[in-house]
């Protein structure tokens, strides 16, 4: 197959990639790794007639932490990089762990979070990471900006809130509170190069080591339209001391949030059972994960 014919701009600075966004309109993308999009444009699903590339664009492909208060992670930065960043996998663990199960490594090494953002599908293994963390996603245009919570912004398949004239620049991520533990789980057909059936991310607070849970997270992926919030399993857990028993009932409640489909990756009913099983063991891993908690060396 193909590519489709096309004009390629590699602006260097992200002031130019905005300008030639708003000029042509309509007629142009953006291009990060180009890992969903050069296979769209390939199944001439998108024609268009410009693209504008991230590559050169220093300020958008670095990760940059926030003294202690959090991390500023560039749209262009690459699953492999996230994947092998310490301070991601120590503090922003949900983010690291779906990195580093994102495709296989040659994918890894040219897909960017800001693309798996903004392609929306529902079973990508960024967003549901990115929202057990609250991220704040940064969008730009030639004359303004906004922050939009992750948990805003995805409508639907392949739907978000950005406009055609807009580019995501940076996700923002706080540094979670001390006893926090995260985990992602994602369940395929094979160990590798796999879409999930569905997936779990985890953000769990202890008051304490041996405390109760003071704030938990849960998101899940490939249940519905969008990724989304098993926010009553999330209010059952509050206040409670953590246990496996706890966590299995946890993972039942979660089951409620999901509207799954029957496809060829799996049936409804088997990934609903699989949302049970996989929420309770991903609580039981950021559990561990939060009681191990420690203060980064200076
Ligand atoms: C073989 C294979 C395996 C894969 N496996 C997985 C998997 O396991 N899990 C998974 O989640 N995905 C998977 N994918 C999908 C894809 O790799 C990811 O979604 C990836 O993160 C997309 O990032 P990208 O940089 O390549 O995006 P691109 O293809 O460059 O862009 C995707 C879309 O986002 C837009 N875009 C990109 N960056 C920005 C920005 N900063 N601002 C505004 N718009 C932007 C583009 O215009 C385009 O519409 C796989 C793809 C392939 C081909």
């Amino acid at each position: 197959m193909l590519l489709p014919k096309f004009d390629y701009h590699e602006p260097a600075t992200l002031e130019d990639a905005l300008r030639l966004l708003s000029e042509m309109g309509g007629n142009a993308r953006i291009v990060a790794g180009g890992t969903d999009l050069l296979v769209r444009m390939k199944l001439k699903v998108e024609k268009p007639s410009h693209l504008i590339s991230l590559r050169k664009i220093p300020r958008i492909n670095v990760i940059i932490q926030r003294e202690n208060h959090g991390v500023s992670i560039g749209a262009a930065v690459t699953a492999g990089e996230l994947s092998t960043n310490e301070l991601i996998m120590e503090r922003f663990t949900p983010i690291g762990l779906a990195a580093a199960r994102l495709g296989a490594p040659g994918i890894r090494n040219r897909a960017t979070i800001g693309g798996n953002l903004v392609n929306a599908r529902p079973a990508a293994d960024l967003s549901p990471a990115c929202m057990v963390l609250n991220a704040s996603l940064k969008l730009k245009r030639s004359k303004n900006e906004r922050e939009v919570p992750v948990n805003d912004f995805f409508r639907g398949p392949g739907e978000t809130l950005i406009e055609p004239n807009e580019m995501l620049v940076s996700i923002f991520v706080e540094t979670p509170p001390p006893w926090s533990g995260g985990a992602y789980i994602k369940l395929g057909s094979r160990k590798t190069l796999e879409i999930s059936m569905v997936n779990v991310a985890v953000l769990l607070t202890l008051q304490s080591q041996n405390g109760p849970i003071v704030d938990a997270k849960i998101a899940l992926g490939a249940v519905a339209p969008t990724p989304v919030r098993a926010f009553a399993a999330e209010e059952f857990l509050i206040g409670r001391q953590p246990s496996a028993k706890l966590f299995s009932e946890a993972g039942a409640i979660g089951v409620g949030m999901c509207e799954p489909i029957t496809d060829h990756r799996g049936t409804m009913e088997y990934r609903c059972l699989m949302i049970e099983t996989l929420t309770s063991r991903a609580l039981n891993q950021a559990y561990q994960d939060a009681m191990t908690w420690k203060p980064l060396p200076v």
